[in-house]
């Protein structure tokens, strides 16, 4: 199995670069993000639970998280790997994951942590807001998301690098190049 960590703050372009991902290496994208908002537009609990954490821009409590990657890992056991996008926002959560991917006999084969100023993820938030209308890209939220992702999320990076998996990829310039970026080492893991 390949099993990818796309990794960066919010804006820095894992959603964009997890859809070539998965389409070059058939793998199943997991967003947490995405899965968290279909809860809450079917009015689940657990959507409910979420919206409030969501809007405020803050984390969703790790325990919720890491049962939902748990019922998702063990329900699609056929998968040639998963690329998890958004998914890994704490360290408590990696250390899950590591455990989880063990007990069904497969590991984190990379992280790709995607470097972009913070300038430029504030812009492509902003541009998404308009395209989009993500009530969590306004800019008091995603000025909190920012420290979120520095205070809580970032140390998941040195967790990684401490395993010697962890890849730095430019996250400027045209989405094609930043996958190439991507793909070159993706391509040397297998
Ligand atoms: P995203 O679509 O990845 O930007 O996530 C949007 C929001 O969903 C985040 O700001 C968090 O509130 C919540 N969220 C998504 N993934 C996670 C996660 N792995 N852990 C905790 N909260 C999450």
């Amino acid at each position: 199995m390949i099993n990818l960590i796309l990794f960066g703050a919010p804006g820095s372009g894992k959603g964009t670069q997890s859809a070539n991902l998965v389409q070059r290496y058939q793998l199943m994208h997991v967003s947490t993000g995405d899965i968290l908002r279909a809860e809450i537009k079917a009015e689940t609990e657990l959507g409910l639970k979420a919206k409030t954490l969501i809007e405020a821009g803050h984390l969703v409590p790790d325990e919720v998280i890491i049962a939902m990657m748990e019922d998702l890992v063990a329900s699609h056991p056929d998968v040639k790997g998963f690329v998890f996008d958004g998914f890994l926002r704490t360290v408590a959560q990696a250390q899950a994951l590591d455990l989880l991917l063990k007990r069904h006999q497969t590991k984190v084969s990379a992280m790709l942590e995607l470097s972009v100023p913070d300038e430029m993820v504030i812009e492509r938030l902003l541009l998404r807001k308009e395209k989009e209308g993500r009530s969590d890209d306004n800019i008091e939220t995603i000025n909190h998301r920012l420290k979120v992702y520095r205070t809580q999320t970032a140390p998941v990076s040195e967790y990684y690098a401490q395993q010697g998996n962890l890849h730095l990829v430019d996250g400027t310039g045209r989405v094609e190049e930043i996958s190439e970026r991507l793909y070159q080492i993706i391509d040397k893991l297998a």
